[in-house]
């Protein structure tokens, strides 16, 4: 019996891996079209400032409506677009998309809020990054100053100095790099050293253990401690709870972004949430 029932497990997971596999296959095939398709949405997700609660900026993440599996997670669409290449105008596009939205905002509230906006490794291999960020900023309006790129250390796989040169022509026009999920990666110390960066965005696992987990509070004080010492600002990803909040406000941690605050929301909802009229601020 245990040796039927092995046989048929091992049937169930060769099942499950082809059909994995041609959901890959299809997927990554209709990413070609799902630009023009207009079936990409940005959804914002605020950045609160911890000392006084205020919504500071916005965080912009890529939602795709599949015609057909429904809404697919950027964590799933995104790697297979890096593949595939399909990324730079994916990539392009929310960029457009969320400066323009950030200038209206700002305009609207009278605000310099600030936007940012993830950039992939491919991307910045296969693009020039720094003329599509002016381009970018010169049809909307958007200020330099208020813009974010946040790049995780994924970039360094691929040619260093390049990326390096890329990120310090950005900063010299303004534009501010954040290091996403910071602590996951394998370099941690070595890449900080390395990336010209303004902000360090520490990673929800790290978030998620507070307030039991004292090895996840002891690292989180210390990053904040680094981030001090070398000037850089600090946002928390991932605060879910009241509790969390509190011990990174009471440990002086700058900024933070979770589902305590907000989800990520479609631009009418985002804006709102400024104050703003529903229907009136949304840009796309
Ligand atoms: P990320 O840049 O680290 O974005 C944070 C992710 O954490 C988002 O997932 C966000 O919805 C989620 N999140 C925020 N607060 C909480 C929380 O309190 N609890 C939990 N459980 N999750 C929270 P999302 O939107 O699914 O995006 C996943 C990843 O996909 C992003 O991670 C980013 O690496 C990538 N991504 C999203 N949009 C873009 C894009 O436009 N371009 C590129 N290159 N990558 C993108
Ligand atoms: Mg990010
Ligand atoms: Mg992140
Ligand atoms: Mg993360």
């Amino acid at each position: 019996l245990a040796k039927a029932q092995g046989k048929n497990r091992l049937v169930v997971y060769a099942d499950g891996m082809a059909a994995t596999a041609r959901r890959r296959a299809e997927l990554q095939q209709d990413l070609q079209v799902a630009v023009e398709g207009e079936q990409l949405a940005v959804h914002y997700q605020p950045t609160v400032r911890l000392s006084d609660g205020r919504t500071t900026g916005f965080e912009a993440l890529v939602r795709w409506h599949h015609p057909l599996h429904g809404l697919v997670s950027p964590a799933e669409f995104i790697p297979l677009a890096e593949e595939s290449g399909a990324i730079t105008a994916i990539g392009r596009w929310v960029l457009h998309e969320a400066v323009a939205q950030g200038a209206a905002w700002s305009r609207e509230t009278g605000e310099p809020l600030r936007m940012a906006v993830n950039l992939s490794p491919r991307q910045m291999a296969d693009t020039d990054v720094t003329a599509e960020v002016r381009a970018a900023l010169e049809a909307s309006g958007f200020p330099a100053e208020q813009l974010t790129l946040e790049v995780t250390e994924g970039v360094l796989v691929r040619d260093v100095d390049r990326v390096v040169e890329q990120l310090e022509e950005l900063r010299s026009f303004g534009v501010r790099v954040a290091i996403d999920d910071f602590g996951t990666g394998f370099s941690g110390l070595s890449y900080l050293r390395r990336l010209p960066a303004d902000i360090i965005k520490i990673d929800r696992s790290f978030i998620s253990d507070l307030p039991a987990g004292r090895s996840a509070a002891t690292l989180i004080a210390s990053i904040v401690e680094l981030a001090r010492t070398l000037g850089l600002d600090v946002v928390a990803e991932g605060v879910e709870t009241d509790e969390q909040r509190e011990v990174l406000r009471a440990m002086e941690c700058g900024s933070a972004q979770g589902y305590f605050f907000s989800r990520p929301e479609p631009a009418g909802r985002a804006g709102a949430r400024l104050g703003l009229a529903a229907g009136t601020t949304p840009v796309g």
